[in-house]
């Protein structure tokens, strides 16, 4: 991998690279670039991620090597401490939040933070949750920041870090960055691009769900929520008695509310592609989107009329505007030469929702940046364990549009770890169908069993929230009633995601942890502390899913098929995904169970099959035992045998 990304670099052309686990693929694209002494963005899937290879692995690396290179790493502005907003929540008039006693702790303890700071990444401050009340009132956003006219624009650390970042030869970022900064170019990201000379996705696989979500425009109730918070709070400061405020604050809020309760059925996304929402009431969705769209009216005339009282109302009645406009677009009918789609998504809770224009995927955007004749040659370098099934790794570069690119060479190196030693897989012949309502109970009733034998160290996948639910509570009521040995039961919402992992590697008691989504990838559960890993049923994408209708379209228009070309791709992605749980270094040992049988009954099983690693067979319960039992005793035994 490190030979191909130099000679990427020698030449300028461009590489995507599937790295299996424990290649070391961070270190074999950055020793490359390092020695090429080339300018370049590094960009990665998350904040955390971001963190990790900022302060690691890169310092690892530039250590080891020991040659002189200045490093950046930048976020997004709502990751820097706001000076300005951070004085204003502790002179202002008290906000409801404000009122609040453990928010007004923690703004002390930022005041004290702030003081000794030198990048004011609020990453610095333990325990600040992303959904932490606190955090609107201490970093800024594009529409509240006064830029040039605010008082401490001299100390700014978001100015802070967009100039180290252009002073730098490698600048870290995350892909969301990299997507904004290509529409609104508004933190930096777009400035440097024209002076970086090698540009490396790392968790490439994200980057085309993560380019639709800025492709497209979007409205959550979320962000009229906060703008109603903010009318409330800014008119009541700034424009008092000239509008009424917290009426037209109220009004949006419960409008936005009355659209979360239009009767549908169950489901999280509704294609939109007439006047409602497919499967939705027609007469109330119309009712609803009326009033909010009078709602909105009502604020947005009401800041447009009062916007010069301050910096302040200027800026809300921008962000006003920009909501309004992104609402008459959203509403606009579906069509035109875009090949777009439209849908509303509901919170897993019901109570929030987003309504949704997109392309059906990012390859506009890279088409566009890759192109043949920009203004200096660059290599791009797209790396991840997880990007297709054959050689020309279609599924992720024709997601991308990469496939049409002439100086793009594609490569696969293989993980190093012996999984056939390592780890066996187990596909249950015995459950009932998935889409059978004993499925669940019937593989929970297994789960319990395997787990209480092998000492919980167990963690389920589910494909939906709700299934994680559902199997959650099926596990609970087993132990509840004697029916397996004793097992803690964790369920993700019921418990954040870092409190969940961290109480599953404590591993005091046998510990199965049931999780959806975001637990599909990310989680990394080195030696003993993950040794069962159970996969609910295929992880096809919801037939109904709007984005693979468009995508489905698309590839028919092509002349590909919609199920061999799209829906198993899709599927064989994420299961090779989930499976990756299991061995995360060379001493793990493990099972892989896959609860369903479609995977041996169906002509598409050995193709999703051929998406795992090369794993030893357990044909049958009495072979499942038998391996769970050597697990348990391998881990007794070095426990033994552990200095102490
Ligand atoms: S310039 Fe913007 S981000 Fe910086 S301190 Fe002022 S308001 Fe905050």
């Amino acid at each position: 991998m490190a030979r191909a990304v130099a000679q990427a670099i020698e030449s300028g052309g461009h590489l995507v690279v599937e790295a299996g686990t424990g290649v070391g693929k961070t270190f074999a694209y950055l020793v490359p670039i390092l020695l090429s002494g080339r300018r370049a963005l590094l960009s990665t899937a998350t904040q955390a991620l971001q963190d990790q290879l900022f302060a690691r692995d890169v310092r690892a690396v530039v250590q080891a090597l020991n040659l002189p290179v200045r490093v950046a790493l930048l976020k997004g502005r709502g990751s820097y401490l706001c000076l300005h907003r951070l004085e204003r929540s502790l002179t202002g008039a008290p906000s409801r939040g404000l009122r609040d006693p453990a928010v007004s702790a923690g703004l002390l303890q930022v005041t004290h933070w702030a003081r000794t700071t030198r990048t004011g990444d609020l990453a610095e401050l333990a325990g600040l949750d992303e959904r932490s009340p606190l955090r609107p009132l201490i970093s800024s956003t594009r529409d509240n920041c006064l830029g040039a006219a605010c008082p401490r624009h001299g100390e700014c650390h978001v100015n802070q870090a967009r100039r180290e970042a252009l002073a730098a030869d490698w600048v870290v970022v995350n892909h969301h960055l990299f997507f904004a900064d290509q529409l609104v170019r508004e933190s930096g990201v777009a400035a440097l691009l024209p002076s970086a000379e090698v540009v490396v996705f790392d968790e490439a696989h994200q980057l085309n769900d993560i380019g639709i979500g800025f492709l497209g425009q979007q409205l959550s109730s979320g962000a009229l929520r906060e703008l109603a918070r903010d009318v409330a709070t800014q008119g009541g400061q700034w424009a008092r008695g000239m509008r009424p405020w917290n009426h037209l604050a109220l009004a949006l809020e419960q409008a936005s509310r009355a659209l979360a309760t239009v009767p549908r059925p169950p489901g999280q996304r509704s294609r939109w592609s007439e006047a409602t929402p497919e499967r939705l009431d027609a007469a109330r969705w119309q009712m609803a989107t009326r009033e909010l769209e009078r709602a909105l009216t009502g604020v947005q005339e009401a800041l447009r009329a009062t916007a010069q009282a301050s910096a302040d109302m200027e800026r809300l009645d921008a962000r006003a505007q920009v909501l309004m406009e992104t609402w008459r677009g959203l509403v606009a009918p579906e069509g035109g030469e875009s090949g777009g789609v439209r849908w509303v998504e509901w919170s897993p809770a019901g109570h929030g929702w987003r309504l949704l224009r997109s392309p059906a995927d990012s390859s506009a955007l890279f088409r566009t940046l890759l192109a043949p004749g920009a203004e200096r040659p660059r290599s791009w370098v797209f790396s991840s364990a997880t990007l297709g099934q054959d050689e020309a790794l279609s599924w992720f570069t024709r997601g991308l549009g990469l496939d049409a690119v002439p100086s793009l060479r594609t490569l696969q190196v293989p993980s190093p770890f012996d999984h056939a030693n390592q780890s066996a897989l187990h596909v249950p012949d015995t459950l009932p169908d998935p889409a059978d309502e004993a499925h669940t109970p019937a593989l929970a009733e297994a789960v319990a069993r395997w787990a209480s034998r092998l000492g919980g160290r167990t963690l389920v996948l589910t494909t939906t929230l709700r299934a994680a639910d559902r199997f959650a509570s099926h596990l609970m009521s087993l132990v509840g009633d004697g029916r397996c040995g004793p097992l803690q039961v964790l369920a993700q919402g019921r418990g954040s995601r870092r409190a969940l992992l961290e109480r599953f590697r404590e591993g005091g008691s046998p510990c199965v942890l049931v999780a959806s989504s975001s637990f599909w990838e990310g989680v990394d559960l080195p030696g003993d502390t993950l040794q069962l890993l159970v996969i609910d049923k295929l992880p096809f994408p919801p037939p109904d899913d709007p984005l693979m209708e468009a995508r489905s379209r698309q590839l028919e228009a092509r002349g590909l098929n919609a199920f061999n070309d799209g829906f198993l791709p899709e599927a064989a992605m994420a299961l090779k995904q989930g499976a990756g749980r299991l061995i995360r270094s060379e001493t793990d040992r493990g099972v892989l169970v896959i609860g369903d049988r479609r995977l041996l009954s169906r002509s598409y099983g050995v193709r999703l099959l051929s998406a795992l690693p090369p794993m030893r067979r357990l044909l049958d319960e009495a072979e499942m035992t038998g391996m769970l039992d050597a697990l348990a005793a391998t881990r007794l035994s070095t426990t033994a045998n552990r200095p102490t």
